[in-house]
């Protein structure tokens, strides 16, 4: 057995699962999940010394590959300076400043520590404001582990969901419509029966909870114009994709994929890169709404360790080496990823659909008519390919996110040597995917 083996044994017996999140624990691959010790650039060390080549860079925070050394002196000298205050500090309103610098309809930030909290709060925010009760959200849609956001499909497009998960009242969930995404006409259905009482209409900037799935040119803008003929907000949820995919998300680079652009979502939430591997996440949007949280307005929402100065630090340095040349950088890895994947499973003669939004992408395995619209297309691919490829990938020393349903992340450490043992190690884990 390998140490890394022993230490999953120790930490089944000590937490559920042996994991504290679920994707973590490598239930859809099977095998014991690495047990990381340290990490550098493109590369992770497991608890036995190996050395993988990561495309989780930690679920996207680290766009500039792990232990940054300018990142890592912010957060050594913030530390120096004492870990936690329960107060203000100057950091906390720079970073605020940044994010509304750069996301155009973004004037007011709340700083939390999960994306989770960031969500949760922008939906009592938009219920605190339009005094309304239900919230839309699509199937396939990942926002946080809060209730309400823990639903799934009730039976009919308009009818409201159920509980996704143990413990979720029936009474929560039905507070929620899960629709169809990229499903306009689900949207206008829903807000023709229901238009009265829907607070919020919340959407992954790019889907990429279930794969990479894109909103069609014009969805997203679409979906603000008819939220609003009916009083209701729309929260673009850009935990994942928000300076991940530009300086300013994916909203910047959706402006240019339709007719009916520019368009302004009320609310923004963010997480990951913002954080640059630390807690931090972000609430922001319209300074009309933004206002109604306490201690301005009704709608409380609080956290002792909200704006962490270390936490900022490492998020405040993040993005201000994250510029455009950066981006252009990432943007060309992922394509040479994507295309290496492409080459060996189309060699090894595995249908598949690699899908790209910015330097997002993940893989679906089967045969697609053009990119994949929908949470049920995503549900019907051979997803019992990927546990073959994944280990192939593996035991070559590249570490990929252990479920067919999330996406790859690349990091500005993903150089051509990196990109190069990545596109050796593909052609084996193809023809182990040919053959699963
Ligand atoms: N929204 C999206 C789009 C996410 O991808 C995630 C996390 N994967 C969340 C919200 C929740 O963030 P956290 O895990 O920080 O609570």
């Amino acid at each position: 057995m390998s140490l890394n083996d022993d230490l999953f044994a120790r930490a089944q017996a000590a937490i559920p699962g042996g994991v504290n999140s679920p994707v973590r624990a490598f239930r859809s691959v099977g095998g014991s999940p690495l047990f990381i010790t340290s990490a550098n650039g493109a590369y992770v060390t497991d608890a036995d010394g190996r050395e993988y080549v990561d495309l989780v860079a930690s679920w996207g925070p680290a766009i500039l590959g792990h232990a940054h050394p300018v990142v890592v002196d912010a957060v050594q000298q913030a530390a120096a300076r004492g870990l936690s205050f329960g107060a203000s500090t100057p950091a906390e309103t720079e970073l605020a400043e940044l994010v509304e610098e750069r996301v155009a309809p973004v004037e007011k930030v709340r700083l939390l520590s999960t994306g989770t909290e960031a969500t949760m709060t922008a939906i009592r925010l938009a219920r605190g404001f339009t005094g309304r009760d239900l919230l839309v959200k699509f199937a396939g849609h990942y926002h946080g582990h809060s209730d309400g956001l823990l639903a799934a499909a009730g039976s009919g497009l308009a009818t409201l969901a159920l509980p996704a998960s143990a413990g979720v009242t029936k009474a929560t969930a039905a507070q929620t419509l899960v629709l169809p995404y990229n499903d306009l006409d689900a949207v206008r259905a829903a807000f023709a029966e229901h238009g009265s009482n829907i607070a919020a209409v919340i959407t992954e900037a790019v889907a990429a909870n279930m794969g990479v799935v894109e909103p069609d040119a014009g969805f997203n803008a679409a979906l603000v114009e008819l939220a609003h003929a009916y009083g209701a907000l729309v929260i673009l949820d850009e935990v994942l994709t928000g300076f991940r995919v530009s300086r300013a998300g994916y909203w910047r680079l959706d402006q240019v994929r339709g007719p009916e652009h520019p368009y302004a979502p009320d609310l923004f939430t963010f997480g990951k890169v913002i954080g640059g591997g630390m807690p931090v996440a972000a609430l922001g949007g319209r300074a009309d709404v933004m206002d109604h949280l306490a201690p301005l307005g009704p709608v409380y929402q609080a956290g002792t360790l909200s704006g962490n100065p270390v936490a900022v630090a490492a998020g405040l340095t993040t993005l201000r080496l994250a510029d455009d040349a950066l981006y252009a950088r990432l943007d060309a890895a992922a394509a040479s990823v994507s295309e290496a994947v492409t080459d060996a499973l189309t060699a090894a003669g595995v249908a598949h659909s690699v899908q790209r939004a910015g330097n997002l992408f993940s893989v679906a395995f089967g045969s697609f008519d053009g990119p994949i619209r929908d949470y049920d297309t995503v549900l019907a691919q051979e997803a019992w390919r990927y546990p073959a490829f994944f280990h192939a990938m593996l035991d070559a020393g590249v570490s990929l996110p252990p479920s067919v349903f999330e996406a790859w992340f690349v990091t500005a450490a993903h150089d051509e040597d990196v990109i190069g043992r990545i596109a050796e190690a593909l052609p084996a884990a193809a023809r182990a995917a040919a053959s699963a």
